[in-house]
């Protein structure tokens, strides 16, 4: 299994080293998560600012 990662900027996770979103970096170092099914009814997602679904991180260091 490869190494789960988050983007720094928007905390998506991928496998990826840089964010297919928005193109910053990833880290390896992050914690928790939240998956977004539909953004547009999600209150997390809002907070978070968050306008795709998808998986995200609650922190990333
Ligand atoms: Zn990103």
């Amino acid at each position: 299994m490869k190494v789960q990662r988050a983007c720094k900027h928007c905390n998506y996770i991928t496998e990826e080293e840089t964010c297919p979103l928005c193109g910053n970096p990833t880290s390896e170092e992050w914690q928790g998560y939240v998956i977004i099914i539909d953004h547009t009814k999600s209150e997390i997602a809002k907070r978070m600012g968050i306008n795709v679904n998808g998986k995200f991180a609650l922190r990333v260091r």
